[in-house]
């Protein structure tokens, strides 16, 4: 089956790509349908903003669509970044922007609980508009600063729970045994099996 990835987030595609084994000339993106309009992220959740992507990608395309809307909800920011993860310190920001910011917020609230979680809502999309949801979480809390260089976003600060080392120091099979993404995912892939098996 062909999918097509509502993103133009490489980071974001190869951990999917991974995560779903699939072959490379399976799983196309964005940046092989550069006419694709883009999609305004203004919903105000996860799931909101995964169905509008999906539903757009697999409408422009023709083919079946999957958006991954996720984040990180920080207990002592009253839920922020949230959807607005991937621009908190502005539109287009860098992840160290983002990452900065967060750190500084945090600071800026010294009682404030570094509980935290990762959320990702992946949505499958037909061209008819028809979404099904997968859902992940991961929960963890905040470092007190930057730690390692793997992953992407805000995975150098978030320290999952039973681990005393953020994301960005473990390796990628690590971190998908745990994250919200590989929950999401292992449950997509499921259904994927069960309607191939179905359908044979
Ligand atoms: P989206 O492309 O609108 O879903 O934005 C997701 C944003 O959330 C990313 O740009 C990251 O900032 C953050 N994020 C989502 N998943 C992860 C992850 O696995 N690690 C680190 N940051 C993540």
């Amino acid at each position: 089956m062909k999918l097509v990835l509502a993103t133009r987030n490489r980071k974001k595609k190869e951990e999917i790509r991974r995560i779903l084994a699939l072959p490379e000339s399976d799983l196309l993106s964005l940046d092989d349908f550069p006419d694709c309009p883009e999609v305004i992220e203004d919903g105000l959740t996860f799931l909101e903003n995964a169905d509008k992507k999906a539903r757009t990608v697999a409408g422009f395309t023709g083919l079946t669509a999957l958006a991954d809307d996720s984040g990180l909800v920080v207990d002592g920011l009253d839920g922020a970044p949230g959807v607005h993860s991937a621009r908190y310190a502005g539109e287009g920001a860098s992840d160290a922007a983002n990452v900065n910011r967060l750190l500084a917020e945090l600071a800026a609230r010294p009682d404030a609980p570094r509980t935290a979680r990762f959320e990702c809502v992946l949505s499958l999309s037909t061209p008819d508009g028809s979404c099904t949801r997968f859902t992940g979480t991961v929960e963890g809390r905040i470092a007190d600063q930057p730690q390692g260089h793997n992953g992407f976003g805000y995975d150098p600060i978030f320290i999952p729970v039973g681990y005393d080392t953020s994301f960005a120091l473990m390796d990628a099979a690590s971190k998908d045994a745990m994250s919200h993404r590989g929950a999401a995912l292992a449950a997509l892939a499921k259904e994927i099996k069960n309607s191939s098996a179905t359908k044979n």
